[in-house]
Order: C-alpha cells, then structure tokens, then sequence
C-alpha cells in the first residue's frame, strides 16, 4: 500500500511516496516558488538522477499535477498508474481544539480546517488548497490531515491557559497550542524503543531543534508541556524568530513608531540568531563566525543554548523527573558542540556525555555515558514517515 505525504507551504510543496509495506521511500521531492517566478520541481527517487522540472506553477495544484506526472512517467517513475497511490497524507499545521488526533478529510473536517486558519493564518491556507487540489486530481482517494497541534491537545490547563482574562479564551481561543507534534510523537516513541522500555512508563524532553525550535514534556508517551504556543513565534530563540520576550516590548516599540505589523515582521523573521549575531539565521554560518572569534554570534548561540537548558529545567520540574533527553531536527541532530553545550551544565540531573558517542551525528543512537543518570539521545525526526503511518492506520 502507497502512502503520498504531501506537505504545502504557501508557496512550496514537499512530498514523499512511501511503500508502507517496508515503510520506504520510493520517491520524493519539492516544488519552491509555486505562483511567482522561477517555480521549479525537484523529484527524486533512490538510485536515480534527480530530476528536475523547471516551468510555470501557477497553482500547487499545477504543481501536484507536474510531480504526479513524475510518479508514473515511463522513464523516471515509480509506479505505474496513480491507481496505486492508495491515500494522500496531509501535514497540516493547526487544529485548534477541534483535532486531537488525525482525521480522515470530509466537509466538516474542512469546515472546522477553515475556522482554524485564523489561528495560523500562513499555513492552514495553504495546508487546505493542498487537500482540495488533492481531491480534485484523485477523487476516489481518502485523504488523511495530520496536524502539528494534536500531539499536544494533553496539555492540562495549567500549561496551556494564558493568564489573561479568562473571556479571551472563549472569545477567540487564545491558548497555547504548541507545534512540531507529528516530531516530538514519532521521535519519543523511537526513544522509548531505544531505552527498552515502555513509553507508558518515560518521563522525555524531546528538543526539536532546528530552523524554528521547540521543545516537549512527554509524560508516560502524552505532551503535558511545550515550548511554543498559540502560534511558533513563542518559546525558544530561532533562526529568525524572537521566542519568549517580555510582552511590554510590542506596545513600547509601537510608542516608538513601528508599526505592529513592523513588529510582528521584526520578531517573525528579523530577531532570534540572526537578529543577534547579525550574520545569518542558519546555525552553521553562526558557529562558523563564532568559532572565528565573532563575539554576537558566540552571544546568540550563547542565548540558544542558555534558553534550551532552562526550558529542560523547567519541564524536569514539569514532570518531577526525567528518564531521557533527545535531540532531534538539523541542529539537534548533526551539532555536538550544541549538544555538549547544552548538557554541560545539566550536571544536577547527572548527565554526562559520551564524546565519542556525541561526536555522531544524524544516527539514532543513544549519546550519554554508561554511568549517566539520565539518557542522552540522538533521534533523527522523520514527520513524513509518521504522517504516512496515521494515515494508513485511519484508511486501513
Ligand atoms: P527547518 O525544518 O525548521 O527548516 P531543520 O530541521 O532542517 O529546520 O534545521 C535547519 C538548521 O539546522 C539550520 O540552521 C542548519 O544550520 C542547522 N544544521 C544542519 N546541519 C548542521 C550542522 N552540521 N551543524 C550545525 N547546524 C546544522
């Protein structure tokens, strides 16, 4: 059974097919700039040349046409006929209250999909012209919608209620969502498989960390904390976002004739690493000039590192305990200087890592020392296989 993972941007598409009777890759591939200029399609599939379509995508529907053309030509493709594609797995970003789990799409489901855009007013739209372009081009298909916010529907009140007046929560649902759950779900289960033991039974903070950041308590397998909240531009400092700053910053900026929207643009896209370090929002370029003496970008990895480490603290205290840490996504999983600077002062919890073990990078392995009170590990993040499971468990 043939698994498409479809995962739309506001002006990209990413997509995986998987055979999900081995659960591998048979094809995979994205399409940037979908409705400007310079659209291109990269498909790929393993053990051959990547192929590469370089022409006008109006729509992501053009574009779901282009890749699914890619699927079954004769010369490069993988299957035979679309007939085998047996159901379409959506990552959708925002599911509100309405999604604790994965649904199979209907009319309510996007009805429901459509009330929560304005939570996430540049992905839900986005997510949803995928879906409906999908239906449009395979109309006997089921489609899945995975969403981001399910894994985190656990949280009880106490963290996901803002302390505000009440009435803005039954107003207009202002509440912490959290996101990166498809990540933070698959990678803690492969941790529990990776310790031996029952993820009934595991206390884990998962740090997913790359581009955007966030990290998760998960308490006998269930999200009872996380680092971001009614949208990502909360909790950890990023490549370009902000995180967590003391609210009275967006009015005092306003009394000093930015706009909000100038605000919301200088904290989304001009702050976190590279608002700091002033080099580049990509960590390699900022430990490059770090390690060659450049003082902010040192600062902003110093702020990255410092910010991840009291949020493990907070979530120990969350959870009263911890069994395992993992880091997961581009940073987590391929920087050991990261890492090593992150568990270096986590000494209390009687961690200690194994350098060589550390020195890995992007191998599912466990990092701490044998004698290390709580484990350290690295799992590489796979949120289009784990979308492509949910799916095919809701079609079976
Ligand atoms: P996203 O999916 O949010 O765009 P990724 O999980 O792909 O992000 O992570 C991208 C980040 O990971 C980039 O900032 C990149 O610099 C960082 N990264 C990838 N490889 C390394 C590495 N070897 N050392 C340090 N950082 C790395």
């Amino acid at each position: 059974m043939n698994v498409l993972v479809i995962n739309c941007g506001s002006s990209s598409l990413k997509y995986q097919l998987l055979d999900m009777s081995t659960e591998e890759v048979l094809a995979k591939g994205l399409a940037e700039r979908i409705g400007i200029e310079g659209s291109v399609l990269v498909h790929e599939a393993p053990g051959q040349e990547k192929v590469k379509f370089e022409q006008p995508m109006k729509t992501h529907k053009e574009a779901l046409n282009i890749l699914m053309a890619a699927l079954v030509d004769p010369s490069h493709g993988v299957i035979k006929s679309l007939n085998e594609i047996s159901a379409v797995g959506h990552r959708t970003v925002h599911g509100g209250e309405a999604f604790s789990a994965s649904v199979v799409v209907n009319d309510a489901v996007i009805k429901s999909l459509e009330e929560c855009s304005e939570l996430a007013p540049l992905h839900n739209p986005a997510n949803l012209i995928g879906i409906r372009a999908c239906q449009e081009l395979l109309p006997t298909v089921p489609m899945v919608a995975v969403f981001d916010t399910a894994f985190h529907q656990t949280l009880p009140g106490e963290a996901y209620m803002y302390p505000l007046p009440y009435e803005m929560y039954t107003k207009y649902k202002i509440r912490k969502y959290g996101f990166h759950g498809t990540s933070h779900k698959f990678v803690s289960a492969e941790a529990a498989g990776l310790m031996g033991k029952k993820i009934e039974n595991l206390k884990l903070i998962s740090c997913h960390l790359g581009n955007g950041a966030s990290l998760c308590a998960i308490k006998n397998g269930k999200s009872i904390e996380t680092s971001m909240g009614l949208t990502p531009l909360a909790g950890l400092e990023m490549g370009t976002r902000c995180g967590d700053i003391d609210p009275a910053i967006v009015p005092f900026l306003v009394s000093k004739g930015y706009t909000v929207q100038e605000v919301d643009t200088m904290m989304n896209k001009q702050s976190g690493v590279l608002g700091v370090s002033g080099i580049s929002s990509d960590f390699r370029d900022v430990e490059g000039a770090a390690n060659g003496g450049n003082k902010r970008a040192q600062l902003a990895l110093d702020i990255f590192h410092y910010r991840v480490r009291i949020t493990i603290g907070a979530y120990v205290a969350a959870m009263d305990g911890v069994d395992g840490i993992i880091f997961t996504a581009g940073l987590g999983e391929n920087s050991s200087t990261s890492r090593q600077a992150i568990c270096d002062h986590l000494k209390f919890l009687g961690i200690k890592l194994d350098p060589v073990a550390n020195s890995n990078r992007g191998k599912a392995m466990i990092i701490s020392a044998e004698d290390s009170k709580t484990t350290v590990m690295v799992i590489p993040t796979n949120e289009e296989l784990m979308i492509a499971r949910d799916t095919l468990s809701l079609v079976k």
